[in-house]
Parts: structure tokens; C-alpha cells; sequence
């Protein structure tokens, strides 16, 4: 079984080059393997899945010719997407965290901004913005109303994160050995953090790899995988 493991794109319709990027990567290395996966924030900004954009219409035509299967997870700037643009881009939404097997390993599958629990302001916005109370008032405004407060929310967390220190923004080492060993799985994949990199992590059952996937920026890492066999593969574009 060989899957494409990717997060963080981050689309934008201030960058399309992004989408590019996107498409042409579909077409290197997305033809002949069974699943990609995208582990959150896929796009930039998510208003709903009735956001008529251009961006997202390509989008959902590049993934629907795709023929393996397609798994897409919420990130923290995309939580709004539903089933209605899934179905459309014939993806499947998953569960935050995921269970799956690799070859006859068990992995792990987050977005990772969970992990982050150091950041405690981060982490109380998390919950509100993920309550159901706030996404149906959200989605039941007008489309600008909902780009004004999207907007909003993400100026006020660019901001208060330039004054946050590194270790504060990065995912919380007993978290990340708490939620390996609860879920009995050596194999975390995860994204977020933008510092892609592959890290040991000892277990109480053993030795563990937390694979970090890359953000979109100029280029990226994402992770392939051959059964068992995981490798963090540089992509230029
Ligand atoms: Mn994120």
C-alpha cells in the first residue's frame, strides 16, 4: 500500500502559485499510489462549504480526477470544512486524532495543533472556535460578514503569536508521549508546527518516531510511505 502523507498548504487566493504547486504535485506523485492524506490546513481561510471561490472550484476538480482515495482532517484554519465540499472533491473527512496501519505498524494520525497545549491562551480559543454554538452562528451569517471575523481571528493570532516563544508554539513533549502510548502506537504523523523533522520518542512500550510534516511556504516535506517504510521526502516548487 503506498500513501502520500501532506499538511499545511495553506491555499490562498492571494497565492495561487500555491495551487500550482498543488496541482503539479498531484500529477509528480499522487498517480500511482493508493491514499493521500492532508492533515490539516489544506487552505488558509475556511468560511464554509458554500464559499463559491474560484480557488476551492479548482481545488475540488484537481482531487476529484484523482484515482486513489483522498483523506482530508481539519486543521486549525480550515475546521469549517464539511462534507458537502468533501463530497464534492470525492474526499473522506477524518477524525482528529486517526487511527490507521501501516504495513502491520499502527499509526497515528493528528493535525497537531492539540499537542501545543503549552499555549494555553491558543488552547481556549481552540475550544470555542471548535464549539457548535460558534460555528452555527458563524455559518449563518453573510459570506463578507464571515471573511470580516475569519480575518479577525486570524490578524489577533498572528499577533499574539509573534510575542509567544518557540517552545510555547511548539507541540508539548509529554503530551506527544502521553497520546503515543495511549493509543498504543509508535508512529505519530502529524503537521502544524511547520518544522518538518523526524523524531524519536521513547514509549512505555518501546522506541517511537513522531514524523512533522512541512508547511507549503516555498517548498515542502511531505512523507511517503511503502507499507512500513516511511520517508520524509523534500519538494521543491
Ligand atoms: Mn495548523
Amino acid at each position: 500500500m503506498k500513501r502520500i502523507f501532506i499538511s499545511d498548504l495553506h491555499l490562498d487566493t492571494n497565492r495561487m502559485d500555491l495551487t500550482r504547486a498543488f496541482t503539479k504535485f498531484l500529477s509528480e506523485h499522487c498517480q500511482n499510489i493508493d491514499e493521500l492524506y492532508i492533515l490539516g490546513d489544506f487552505f488558509e481561510l475556511w468560511l464554509g462549504d458554500d464559499d463559491q471561490s474560484p480557488l476551492i472550484n479548482e481545488v475540488i476538480n484537481a482531487l476529484s480526477v484523482l484515482t486513489c482515495d483522498v483523506f482530508v482532517m481539519h486543521g486549525n484554519r480550515d475546521f469549517l470544512i464539511g462534507d458537502a465540499f468533501c463530497n464534492a472533491a470525492g474526499a473522506k473527512l477524518l477524525p482528529d486524532p486517526y487511527p490507521i496501519t501501516l504495513g502491520d505498524q499502527p499509526a497515528l494520525l493528528m493535525h497537531g495543533d492539540s499537542l501545543c497545549t503549552r499555549d494555553e491562551e491558543y488552547m481556549q480559543a481552540r475550544t470555542l472556535l471548535r464549539s457548535d454554538a460558534f460555528q452555527q452562528d458563524f455559518l449563518s451569517k453573510q459570506m463578507p460578514e464571515r471573511r470580516i471575523i475569519a480575518e479577525q481571528i486570524r490578524t489577533k493570532s498572528q499577533k499574539v503569536s509573534r510575542e509567544k516563544t518557540e517552545e510555547i508554539m511548539d507541540v508539548t513533549p509529554e503530551e506527544v508521549t502521553s497520546v503515543m502510548n495511549q493509543a498504543e502506537t509508535s508512529i505519530l504523523i502529524h503537521g502544524h508546527t511547520h518544522r518538518p523533522a523526524v523524531h524519536q520518542v521513547d514509549l512505555l512500550f518501546g522506541p517511537g518516531t513522531r514524523y512533522v510534516l512541512g508547511d507549503w511556504h516555498t517548498s515542502t516535506q511531505f512523507l511517503r510511505a511503502d507499507g512500513a517504510d516511511l520517508e520524509l521526502v523534500q519538494y521543491d516548487f
